[in-house]
């Protein structure tokens, strides 16, 4: 820790990195940071943190900053320093030219979960009133899109059911695809808390995690399976569950959809999902699951915690509605200690969803198809808007390719780096013939850009960020914007050179539009949240003034909860001759997703690189050793790293983070996607693995 001096004032904010959402006090001089200090009233943490909101917010002032607005006309030319108004007004002539020639369509804008909800709200508002298009979509099309579609199908809305302190109540654990000791660490801390207190733990997960076997933990049941075989195990416990008596009638009788649960039933009970039958599928052993299965059943108050090990896969949808299905038939949903919990991995991951980032989606999850929905916006925002879904991510990549997708505005997310096959995606940004990014920093798909917007950081603006258990807190400006305008600005100042003035002279007046027209937030104000302490869980409305802690407590949002039929469908990536193996992807405590922020702080253990871990069988079969270079290639790629030769991968599976532009693991991944939502399947990708030497 460097020591800056006494403070002499200090601001609660909140931290800008996972969707555990700690509050924290910046305790300032003068104009500077001197420190983040956990705030013990934080509703989220209690006082607590982990290192990367404690110790890594040198990234805010770090030298790298970009701070002045810059334009070029060709990306092979150096970039132009220019003030704001030529950037702005050079700007907005490119996406008028190119949608006079190419049509309104041919735009569009993505949203950031780095950001606020307030900016993420307005970036959809400028792609709908100010471009007249619906191509606005948002980084959690890329990690927690299944989440959204598959519990508002089964439980009638896209949001975790819980708090974080009810897993003081539960009795029995499921984590499937998360790692929270290394993602969500303050989360972590509280589960550990009560699995020492006596709560039982299952874990799913092709790799042993800290939960599966540490010195102070150990998990009841550990079930490696195969990446991709999610719905395998989850069906083939819900077999064990449903022929073994297990299912929790009086409750499925009265709270949910009987005709669709009979079908689940019968489904379920088929031979073929037994723990037998996908023991051949899932790899772990049939006994397990069923012991496992009853434990759950039976355990006392039952809660699932899941991340993007659930989700980034071509069945995520499906996974997520088989988690909804296991909650609902053992009666685990609408009260303390049980419920259907995604771990969101970015600070606003939530956020950005319900301020209607979708293409598909007004804010608050209504679709855009909705004559009644549709037409409150209108008369809100004095425009029309188009009632046909636009495009999402990839769908706009592959229209760039195409010829049909022109001009791309980006706040705060790097899709060069972060969206999968790299190869694809630095094509389709070639393609393109203005890319607007507004960003902190010299981002790697700034390299694309043709105008360059100074981003601002989570302590340069005023705002709200909420959180995985949908708790809306403040964020406070402790500082000026280093560029000149907080990001909310800037979109403003764009959306008014494009002939779409939009006038706030603080982003509370902007959640106050944001309350008018969102049933789920309607009692939301920053003067309310202030009252309540801090933070509010939506749906905060006439009906629930204080917000939601728990959601679905007599009725589900969507009346009688639904059972969905989630039949196992193997992913294309698959293990062959030539791709012998699978590789998952995870993170590690110290870095944070493309480690644009932590990858810029002074303290040295943030400085570490990403690695392969190869079971010692496989390494052996290679003539790998530990620390030697190996090349990983995919159908669509190679990169090369170091390999980690340890038992904590299963045989047959490779690992790796993707910390590190130069690691690159993203130049592998393939855009195979989720069916539903196209979130990529980051975490099933079938390699080669051979060792080479690095010159
Ligand atoms: Fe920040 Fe998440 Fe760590 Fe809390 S747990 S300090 S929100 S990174």
């Amino acid at each position: 820790v460097i020591d800056m001096g006494q403070p002499e004032h200090a601001v609660v904010t909140t931290c800008a990195y996972c969707g555990v959402g700690c509050g924290f006090k910046a305790e300032m001089k003068g104009e500077q940071v001197v420190r983040m200090v956990p705030w013990k009233d934080g509703q989220a943490n209690r006082g607590h943190s982990c290192v990367k909101g404690r110790f890594a917010w040198g990234y805010a002032t770090h030298k790298d900053r970009i701070t002045k607005p810059m334009i070029r006309a060709n990306i092979q030319d150096p970039w132009r320093e220019v003030s704001w108004d030529e950037a702005i007004q050079y700007a907005a002539s490119e996406i008028k030219r190119i949608q006079a020639k190419y049509g309104r369509n041919s735009v569009g804008g993505l949203t950031s979960s780095r950001c606020t909800n307030e900016e993420t709200y307005l970036v959809q508002k400028l792609v709908r009133a100010a471009f007249g298009t619906n191509n606005v979509d948002t980084c959690a099309r890329v990690c927690h899109s299944p989440t959204g579609y598959g519990l508002k199908v089964t439980l009638g809305e896209s949001a975790g059911t819980q708090t974080f302190d009810s897993v003081m109540h539960t009795d029995v654990v499921i984590v499937i695809g998360a790692n929270p000791s290394a993602a969500h660490p303050v989360f972590a801390s509280r589960l550990k808390k009560r699995l020492r207190q006596g709560a039982k733990l299952i874990v799913i997960d092709p790799r042993q995690t800290e939960l599966v076997d540490s010195p102070h933990i150990k998990a009841d049941y550990h079930l490696p399976l195969r990446p991709g075989t999610n719905t395998a195990m989850l069906t083939a416990l819900a077999h064990v569950i449903a022929t073994e008596g297990l299912i929790a009638e009086d409750f499925v009788k009265e709270r949910c959809e009987i005709p669709a649960f009979e079908q689940w039933r019968a489904f379920v009970s088929q031979p073929e999902n037994s723990p037998e039958a996908m023991q051949g599928v899932t790899g772990v052993p049939a006994e397990d699951i069923r012991n496992a299965a009853r434990l759950f059943a039976t355990g006392g108050n039952g809660s699932i915690y899941y991340g993007l090990g659930v989700t980034e896969h071509s069945q995520g949808s499906t996974t997520v509605m088989a988690i909804a299905n296991l909650a609902m038939a053992t009666g685990n949903v609408g009260r303390e200690g049980v419920g259907v919990n995604p771990l969101r991995g970015q600070n606003n991951v939530q956020g950005s969803c319900d301020m209607g980032s979708f293409p598909h989606e007004l804010p608050g999850y209504r679709h855009v198809s909705d004559n009644v929905v549709r037409a409150q916006f209108e008369e809100a925002w004095g425009v029309s808007i188009q009632p046909e879904p636009g495009l999402r991510i990839p769908n706009m990549f592959d229209a760039a390719l195409e010829g049909s997708f022109k001009a791309l505005y980006c706040q705060g997310e790097d899709i060069a780096q972060s969206d999968p096959n790299t190869q694809h995606v630095e094509a389709a940004l070639s393609a393109m013939e203005c890319i607007i990014v507004q960003d902190i920093f010299l981002n790697e798909t700034a390299k694309f850009a043709h105008v360059f917007l100074p981003g601002s950081s989570f302590l340069e603006k005023d705002g709200t960020f909420t959180n995985a258990e949908r708790r809306i807190s403040r964020v406070r400006k402790v500082m000026e914007p280093m560029g000149g305008y907080a990001d909310w600005e800037a979109t403003c100042l764009l959306s008014k050179a494009l002939g779409y003035p939009m006038n706030y002279s603080h982003p509370s007046e902007i959640m106050d539009e944001i309350a008018r027209l969102t049933p789920t937030f309607t009692g939301v104000s920053f003067a309310r949240i202030e009252e309540l302490g801090g933070s509010v869980q939506w749906p905060c409305n006439e009906q629930a003034p204080e917000g939601t802690p728990i959601m679905h407590t007599d009725a589900f949002v969507r009346g009688k909860g639904k059972f969905m039929i989630t039949q196992y469908i193997p992913t294309d990536e698959r293990s062959t001759r030539k791709f012998p193996l699978l590789l998952t992807t995870g993170r590690i405590l110290s870095q944070y997703n493309v480690g644009a922020q932590t990858r810029r702080t002074d303290n040295n253990m943030w400085h570490s690189a990403d690695v392969l871990e190869i079971h010692p069988q496989d390494a052996e079969d290679r003539g790998v050793n530990q620390g030697d270079w190996v090349a990983i290639q995919s159908r669509v790629g190679e990169t090369v790293l170091r390999a980690d030769v340890t038992e904590r991968i299963q045989p047959g599976v490779v690992y790796t983070t993707f910390h590190f532009p130069e690691s690159g693991a993203n130049v592998v991944t393939t855009d195979s996607s989720d069916w539903a939502t196209n979130c990529p399947e980051y975490k099933v990708t079938a390699v080669q693995v051979r060792k080479v030497t690095q010159t």
